[in-house]
């Protein structure tokens, strides 16, 4: 088994008394709420990569992608979505970028599964850049079905 689908085992109790999200949804840190819900809260970054910079949190504990119910997938979109529209008209920013990072190597830091709206402006110095890197011939479609027999 690789790194990237290995599953946590700790459950929502002991998560509770160490995961610093889980302390700000059972209200034992404060934090600027913008939104809340029976399922999810969303929260201003305490450490923004731009002001406005919100992170929605399902209130029940995972980790990652991979360990979060469909269920809590499924309404979490419809909900970024609503922010994103109330940020942009409240900060002016003219985009956003959303994203949810999995693991220590892809910058996860708070392990408890959330999703990033990052205001935008022409001028920021928010960075989310790679380099392009090219296959060998044949080697894009073997990895595509590669992948694709993963499912
Ligand atoms: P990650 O790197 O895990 O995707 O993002 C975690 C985010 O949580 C970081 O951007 C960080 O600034 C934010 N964060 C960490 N601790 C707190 C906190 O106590 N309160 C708030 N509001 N944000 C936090
Ligand atoms: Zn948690």
């Amino acid at each position: 088994m690789t790194d990237c689908i290995q599953h946590k085992s700790e459950t929502s109790e002991d998560a509770s008394k160490t995961c610093i999200f889980c302390k700000i949804i059972n209200k034992d840190i404060p934090s600027s709420k913008v939104y809340e819900d029976d399922d999810f809260i969303a929260i201003l970054d305490i450490s923004p990569a731009n002001k406005g910079h919100t992170l929605i949190i399902p209130k029940k504990h995972s980790e990652t992608l991979l360990d979060t119910e469909d269920e809590i997938l499924k309404e979490m979109l419809p909900i970024a979505k609503k922010i994103a529209k109330a940020i942009c008209q409240t900060t002016g920013c003219p985009g956003y970028n959303i994203l949810i990072n999995n693991y220590k190597v892809a910058g996860q830091l708070v392990p408890h599964i959330h999703l990033h709206i990052i205001p935008r402006t022409n001028k920021d110095d928010f960075q989310l850049e790679w380099t392009h890197k090219e296959y060998e011939e044949n080697e894009m479609q073997k990895l595509a079905d590669e992948i694709k027999s993963s499912l």
